[in-house]
């Protein structure tokens, strides 16, 4: 994706400020601690001008959590409703959905919880980082975060007043928001299609802008990751980058196994074709999904190369992958589960059983939830995270290094629709050999 930000592509900008601020970060760090002076100036500078900047940027994002999630888990149930439409292959399609993020939900949660990449930190710094959040969350969320909540939902979950969850989406209300979406949703694909159109035409639209200013806020990402990894860096020293390293090469190592993996053994075992072939065939969709971190963007190169490289039949290639393209992202749920935890260990909160189990449903929900755009991914795990009284703003620790990891994941995510298209055509009976004369 380019920007408006001279001839070089957006990305360009983020790793260079991602580099910059970092460098520039920890070299103030290592001055202030040898200079008082210094030391305080530098306090200044994170309160009052990289901190708001940084703030901003997040704001950005997270202002379009509420109608994002709905717009988007109402259309996703709503796309995965018309299953009952397509009967079998509908119904095919749905199992092999809930396979293949559930399985890369799991396998992110158990490498995670492996390598416990938030942990190598010491328990100073912690402090550090905890008391430097807390306050720039204390200061903003106090409104919304009453003591003793009114109404709280049924069990954690059922919402009573899905306005006031909605109010306090990115303060613990997230899930019952998700199971009011999620319900509403249903409730829309059992009433008569023509009364309903014009609710469906509205939420498409909701969604379209949303992601639109999801667009808007990534333009100014390279301000704001500049501003989050300084102030990052400058406090913490360098030991943060090295926690960010380890997570970033697990995201992407686990990305790699669910890809190269779990995708060979299904295309193998379920779809009974040559593993090798199919990555070959999908290597345009692997190259757009990865220059424009976006879905969205890929699904008319996937619509196109089903067909001609991959040689599936154009009914089914197109309602798996239509379909897949909002509700079934792979490599999102499994980077939403890693970061999850991660931001958890690093803010030293232990989470039990339950709470695992919590993060492993809430990331393939999350998969459905999340727009199919660069960066869609920040608004959901934000409000994830908050529920797990980690402050929002801990994402900016880690969305500066996200691009990568952004452009990676959406390779899972357009690679697994691909994917699921080649299993249900073979349980259909049809999974046709790629013609001879497209092969190559
Ligand atoms: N960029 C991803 C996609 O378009 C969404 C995300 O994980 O941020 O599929």
């Amino acid at each position: 994706m380019s920007s408006g930000s001279g001839k070089k592509p957006l990305h360009f900008w983020i790793l260079m400020s991602l580099v910059v601020g970092a460098i520039v970060g920890v070299i103030a760090n290592v001055i202030a601690a040898s200079n008082p002076a210094f030391k305080e100036t530098l306090g200044t500078i994170n309160d009052k001008i990289m901190g708001p900047v940084g703030s901003i940027f997040l704001a950005m994002i997270f202002m379009i959590v509420v109608p994002l999630l709905l717009s988007a888990i109402v259309l996703g149930v709503g796309e995965i409703g018309e299953v009952r439409k397509f009967g079998r292959i509908g119904g095919r399609t749905l199992i092999m959905t809930v396979v293949f993020s559930g399985i890369a939900v799991a396998l992110a949660m158990i490498a995670v919880n492996l390598v416990n990449p938030g942990r190598g930190i010491s328990q100073e710094k912690r402090d550090t980082l905890v008391a430097q959040y807390k306050d720039d969350a204390d200061k903003k969320y106090a409104a919304a975060e009453a003591p003793e909540p009114p109404d709280p939902p049924v069990l954690g979950i059922v919402p009573k007043n899905p306005i006031l969850e909605a109010s306090r989406a990115l303060s613990g209300g997230i899930l019952p928001f998700m199971f009011f979406a999620i319900i509403f949703g249903l409730a829309m694909t059992k009433v008569d299609s023509e009364v309903v159109a014009p609710l469906r035409q509205f939420f498409e639209a909701v969604f379209e802008v949303s992601q639109k200013v999801i667009d808007m806020a990534m333009t100014l990402a390279p301000i704001g990751v500049f501003a989050l990894i300084f102030k990052t860096g400058s406090s913490l020293g360098f030991d943060i980058f090295i926690l960010l390293l380890k997570y970033a090469v697990l995201v992407l190592v686990v990305l790699a196994i669910h890809m190269f993996g779990v995708y060979s053994l299904l295309i193998k075992f379920i779809a009974k074709r040559n593993p090798m072939d199919f990555f070959r065939q999908c290597r345009n969709v692997m190259i757009t999904a990865f220059a424009t971190s976006s879905s969205n963007a890929t699904l008319p190169v996937a619509l196109r190369d089903a067909e001609k490289e991959v040689g599936l039949p154009k009914d089914i290639s197109s309602f798996i992958l239509t379909v897949g393209a909002t509700a079934n992202q792979n490599g999102t749920a499994l980077f939403e589960g890693i970061t999850i935890i991660f931001l958890c260990q690093l803010f030293g909160v232990e989470l039990g059983m339950a709470d695992q189990l919590k993060v492993l449903g809430l990331a393939i929900v999350a998969g459905i939830g999340t727009a199919g755009v660069p960066g869609g991914a920040w608004p959901v795990i934000g409000a994830i995270v908050k529920g797990f009284k980690v402050p929002g703003e801990a994402i900016g620790v880690v969305l500066g290094v996200d691009r990568l990891l952004d452009m990676s994941r959406t390779v899972l995510n357009v690679v697994g629709d691909m994917a699921i298209a080649c299993c249900v055509s073979e349980w259909e009976g049809r999974g046709v050999a790629i013609p001879e004369e497209v092969q190559g």
